[in-house]
């Protein structure tokens, strides 16, 4: 079953409404500068350290690829044959959302422990946003019994970030593990009512959003060039 948002298109939603619509019909306007691909590339980096303290992990990526629509039948299909299934880039779907999990590991009761790998060594909003998507998505596909965002440790951290301890054997030191399930199931209707706005968003033809601030924060947008081009033009017919 094909689907309308993923949650890299939920966050771009949150940002810019017209940004989610050049993002599902016009991606081809996007242009990323060569910081932006540099810092893509060092969360991929980072992603696969934490990945790499689960050895046994059967990656649905390696399998699917680009298929990103098979990815939730095949995730059903592993979570219920293998009762102690632990998956990289797990695929669920609700809500005409499709959400990939960095790691997802089942317990014997069949509930799920979920890791969302961030390079930043700060918990941001933004990172709450988007996992607060996945759990939504998640827990109406599951039961969910944890999701943690783990990012990048500073030194001086202590207290407010724990080792997750079931799996605490498997990790160093470089990774900070924050349990924020509580925190994300009571974000169950904002989240709802967000997508309920995006898909009316998508039902309608390109937003005329003017640009400002939002479009650099919380990051640069990628379609800049695009609606600044529209500015330049009705300044020189002006
Ligand atoms: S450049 Fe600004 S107005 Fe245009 S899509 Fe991006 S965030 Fe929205």
């Amino acid at each position: 079953m094909s689907h309308l948002l993923s949650k890299s298109k939920y966050i771009r939603g949150l940002q810019c409404e017209r940004a989610l619509w050049l993002d599902v019909y016009q991606p081809r306007l996007a242009r990323y500068t060569r910081e932006q691909m540099r810092r893509f590339d060092a969360g991929r980096d980072f992603e696969y350290s934490f990945k790499s303290t689960f050895p046994a992990a059967i990656d649905l990526s390696a399998e699917l690829g680009r298929k990103v629509d098979a990815y939730p039948e095949r995730t059903a299909q592993l979570l219920d044959a293998n009762p102690a299934a632990v998956l990289f880039e797990a695929g669920f779907q609700y809500d005409n959302v499709l959400v990939l999990a960095d790691v997802v590991c089942q317990r014997e009761d069949g509930t799920l422990d979920i890791y969302e790998v961030k390079s930043g060594s700060q918990l941001s909003d933004t990172y709450r946003k988007d996992a607060a998507v996945q759990h939504y998505v998640i827990s109406h596909c599951r039961r969910v019994n944890s999701f943690s965002i783990v990012h990048a440790k500073k030194q001086s951290e202590n207290s407010e970030y724990s080792d997750y301890s079931d799996y605490s054997d498997n990790f160093d030191n470089r990774f900070a593990i924050v349990d924020l399930t509580e925190a994300l199931a009571a974000q169950t209707d904002t989240v709802a009512s967000n997508i309920a706005a995006m898909k009316d968003i998508l039902a309608h033809g390109e937003p005329a959003t003017p640009t400002g601030q939002h479009c650099l924060e919380p990051y640069a947008c990628p379609y800049q060039h695009y609606c600044q081009q529209g500015v330049r033009q009705m300044s020189l017919f002006e």
